[in-house]
């Protein structure tokens, strides 16, 4: 059975494509069928999966406004070896394109049913919002990957987060949970980041990933060659944490 899982924060930059991404191709070393689909405007994950947001003709934003099936998106030529349903900066129209449209919560939900089980896992990157595209990851998703830096304010974000995930659970997707919370971008040197990570396993407990993403330059550097780090340096500390991951997300 497929389990789709939405990669969200609010808060920006704290590591939701790289995740993505890396998460993505570590789970299909394993041999799993992985659809990665990128619903931010940035269409950074595009860009880090190898393909170019500016050429790029079909994208989720047709998707998402009903012109196109979703196959007809799907990029399946990768080096790395999931598929994927690029962005284009278009999407950022679409947030008020889908307004005015029937179920609108739902549409990307309603375009996966077709394909949903030729897969193992979909992973969706989700736009540092709390707005309609995020909504549209959420109600699509079966659970949420919440990626966070360990840092002062990391909290605070949080039960924004996690309220929205409450009133979606109650008129969309009851079923919607939180799968767990990741430690992104950890400096095991920063006293700060070591309290804040003390922190979440107190308040959280078995929410949280064990693994935890060490900043590594390997990580920032990939996205620039439009490949997953495991295809940059696989023996970094970043591409082992990503495998580690997988192996964690396998065994949930
Ligand atoms: P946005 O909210 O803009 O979509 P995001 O949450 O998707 O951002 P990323 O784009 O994954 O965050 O990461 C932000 C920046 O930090 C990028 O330049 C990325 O390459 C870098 N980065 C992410 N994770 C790591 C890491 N573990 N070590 C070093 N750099 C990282
Ligand atoms: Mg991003």
């Amino acid at each position: 059975m497929v389990k789709i899982l939405a990669v969200a924060n609010q808060k920006g930059g704290v590591g939701k494509t790289t995740t993505s991404v890396n998460l993505a191709a570590s789970l299909a070393t394993t041999g799993k069928h992985v659809l990665l689909i990128d619903l931010d405007p940035q269409a950074n994950a595009t860009m880090g999966s190898g393909v170019n947001k500016q050429t790029v003709k079909q994208t989720v934003y047709q998707v998402l406004l009903g012109e196109i099936p979703v196959e007809a998106a799907r990029v399946s030529n990768l080096r790395a070896q999931y598929d994927l349903i690029p962005s284009s900066r278009d999407l950022a129209g679409a947030e008020v394109e889908m307004v005015a449209l029937p179920k609108r919560e739902i549409r990307l939900k309603s375009a996966l049913a077709g394909i949903e089980e030729s897969y193992h896992y979909i992973i969706i990157d989700c736009p540092p919002a709390l707005n309609l595209l995020t909504l549209n990851g959420l109600c699509a998703a079966h659970a949420v990957m919440i990626p966070m830096q360990c840092e002062y304010y990391a909290l605070e974000g949080l039960s924004d987060l996690v309220n929205t995930i409450k009133k979606i659970r109650m008129n969309f997707n009851p079923k919607l949970r939180i799968e767990g919370l990741l430690r992104t971008m950890f400096d095991p040197r920063n006293i700060l980041a070591q309290q804040v990570s003390d922190q979440l396993q107190q308040h959280f407990g078995n929410k949280v990933y064990r693994t935890v993403i060490p900043r590594n330059v390997r990580l920032a550097e990939a996205p620039g060659f439009g490949i997953p780090v495991l295809y940059h340096d696989k023996q970094s500390k970043g591409a082992q944490a990503y495998l580690e991951l997988a192996k964690e997300v396998l065994n949930v």
